[in-house]
């Protein structure tokens, strides 16, 4: 068995185009606010995938979400520890 996404329209295998991929929507994803008053989210990463034919794209293989915050400036993705 192939875990490589199938693209239906155009009858072939998708091609992985990026790993960790970073997405936040996900349910249920309210913000949680912090004792410093900073909103973190549900998150989690994957891989894109994209078919050569049409250019459709999904992301797949997510890892275990966690709240996530992602500062502003520097982009940088930190993950909270759940209690
Ligand atoms: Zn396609």
């Amino acid at each position: 068995m192939s875990a490589v996404p199938y693209c239906v329209k155009c009858a072939r295998g998708m091609r992985c185009k990026e790993n960790s991929v970073f997405v936040t929507d996900a349910p249920p994803n309210k913000p949680v606010k912090d004792e410093d008053g900073r909103d973190w989210e549900w998150g989690s990463s994957g891989d894109l995938y994209e078919c050569e034919e049409c250019g459709i794209q999904i992301v797949t293989g997510f890892s275990k979400f966690a709240l996530v915050r992602v500062d502003s400036i520097s982009g940088i993705i930190f993950r909270r520890k759940l209690m």
